[in-house]
C-alpha cells in the first residue's frame, strides 16, 4: 500500500461542481480582478473566524508583511518571532523594513515560550528614551509575531500580558491554523491582525495562490486594503507609496468560498485523523502531538518526534509512506540569515525539534486503512533501530 504524504484529490472531488459553476460565471461576467467574489469571501471568512474584517491577499507571505506594515511596523523596528517555522514569517519582517529577533518555541506545542519572551524583554532589551530597545540589533521593539503552527495556537493569554505591559504590538501567524481555537477564540483573532494563507495545502487552500488578514479593526483593515492594491483610495488616487499588487485573486475566491462551507467537516476529520494516531502510537518511544487544555488543535500537520529521524523516515519512504520535514533547518542557522550572528546553541529547543521532526501523512481523506499503513511500519521500523542499538 502506498500512502502520499499529502492528497487533495479527495476535497478537490467535494467541491468539484460548486467551483465549476463559479468559475463558469465568472468567465462569462470576465470581471477578473476585485470581482464580488472576493468580498463575498472576505465577508464569509471574517465571520467564520468571528472577527470584523478579513482583507483578501495574493498570499499568506503578502498577508504577514502587509498585516506588519498595516499595525505601523517600520525600518528601524524589531520585530520578535521564534527561529522554528517556515521563513515566511522572518522574510515578511525584513520586507516590511524592520529586522527580526528571535525567542525559541516551547517544547510541547512546538509554540512561542512566553517565559522565554519575558527573559528576552527583560534581559536583551533596554528602556532608552522611553523606548524599548534591543541591545543586539540597536533597534526599538515594536511587535511581536508568534506562530500558530501545526494548526495548534501558541499560548495567547501569556503572549498578550506580555505584549500589554511592554506596550507591543501582536501580528498572528495563523497561516497553519484556519480554524484552530483556544476556548471559544479562533485563530485570527489574538492579535491586532493576523495572517492567514490559502496556500493549497492548507487546511482551507486555494487552487493557486492566496491569503488573507483578519482584524477587529477598521483603520487596520483599511490599511491592509490600501497596502494590497497600490495604496490607492480611488482610481489612481495613491495615498501609500508603500504598497503594491497583492490582490486576493478572484478566481481563487470562488475557489475558498466553496471550501470555507466544508472547513469544520475537514477540520474534524484531521481531529479524527488525530485520534487514529495517537491510538496506535501511544507506548511507542515517540514524542506524540499535544494538545493543551482548553485549545483545539487543527492538525495542519501531524508532527511526531523521533530519534534516528533520517533512518525512520528511509525506512518509512520503502514502505510506501509519504512523510515530511517541517523544517529541517531552523531559521536562525540557514545561510540566508547567517548575518543575524547566531550559533548552533541559541535556541536549543527549536535546534532539538528540527533534528527529530517528522511529519506523517496528514490530510481529511486518509482512511483508517491508510493510518494502519503507516503506524505498523512506523512501529516496524523503531523496532529494527531498537534492535540495532
Ligand atoms: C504557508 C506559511 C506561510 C506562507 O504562506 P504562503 O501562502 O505560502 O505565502 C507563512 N507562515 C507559515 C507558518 C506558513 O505555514
Amino acid at each position: 500500500m502506498n500512502v502520499p504524504f499529502m492528497d487533495l484529490r479527495g476535497m478537490h472531488e467535494e467541491v468539484r461542481s460548486e467551483i465549476e459553476t463559479g468559475w463558469r460565471e465568472l468567465v462569462d461576467e470576465s470581471a477578473f480582478v476585485a470581482g464580488p467574489a472576493v468580498a463575498e469571501f472576505e465577508r464569509a471568512f471574517a465571520r467564520y473566524c468571528g472577527v470584523d474584517h478579513a482583507v483578501g491577499v495574493g498570499s499568506g507571505t503578502d498577508a504577514l508583511r502587509i498585516a506588519l506594515q498595516a499595525v505601523g511596523v517600520k525600518a528601524g523596528d524589531v520585530v520578535v518571532t521564534v527561529p522554528h517555522t517556515f521563513i515566511a514569517t522572518v522574510e515578511a519582517i525584513t520586507q516590511a523594513g524592520a529586522a527580526a529577533a528571535f525567542v525559541d518555541i516551547d517544547p510541547t506545542t512546538y509554540t512561542m515560550d512566553p517565559g522565554l519572551l519575558q527573559r528576552y524583554l527583560e534581559r536583551d532589551c533596554v528602556v532608552e528614551h522611553g523606548m524599548l530597545v534591543d541591545r543586539r540589533r540597536r533597534g526599538r521593539v515594536t511587535c511581536i509575531l508568534p506562530v500558530d503552527l501545526y494548526g495548534h495556537p501558541a499560548d495567547w493569554p501569556s503572549l498578550l500580558e506580555l505584549a500589554g505591559r511592554f506596550g507591543l504590538k501582536v501580528v498572528e501567524d495563523a497561516c497553519q491554523a484556519h480554524g484552530a481555537r483556544l476556548d471559544s477564540r479562533l485563530a485570527g483573532t489574538f492579535g491586532d491582525a493576523a495572517a492567514f494563507s490559502f496556500y493549497p495545502a492548507k487546511n482551507l487552500g486555494a487552487m493557486g495562490e492566496a491569503g488573507a488578514i483578519t482584524t477587529a479593526s477598521a483603520a487596520i483593515a483599511e490599511q491592509a486594503g490600501l497596502l494590497r492594491h497600490h495604496g490607492q483610495r480611488e482610481r489612481y488616487v495613491h495615498v501609500t507609496g508603500d504598497g503594491g499588487n497583492a490582490r486576493l485573486d478572484t478566481m481563487q475566491a470562488v475557489v475558498l468560498s466553496a471550501k470555507l462551507k466544508r472547513l469544520e467537516a475537514w477540520n474534524e476529520a484531521r481531529r479524527r485523523i488525530a485520534g487514529w494516531y495517537r491510538d496506535r502510537l501511544t507506548g511507542q518511544d515517540l514524542v506524540l502531538p499535544v494538545e493543551r487544555a482548553h485549545a483545539r488543535h487543527v492538525y495542519h500537520l501531524y508532527v511526531v518526534q523521533v530519534a534516528d529521524r533520517d533512518d525512520v523516515r528511509r525506512e518509512l519512504d520503502r514502505a510506501g509512506v509519504g512523510t515530511g520535514l517541517h523544517y529541517p533547518v531552523p531559521l536562525h542557522l540557514q545561510q540566508a540569515y547567517a548575518h543575524f550572528g547566531h550559533t548552533s546553541g541559541n535556541f536549543p529547543v527549536a535546534e532539538s525539534v528540527t533534528a527529530r521532526c517528522l511529519s506523517l501523512p496528514m490530510f481529511p481523506h486518509l482512511t483508517e486503512e491508510q493510518v494502519e499503513h503507516v503506524t505498523a511500519s512506523l512501529c516496524a521500523a523503531l523496532d529494527a533501530m531498537a534492535c540495532r542499538s
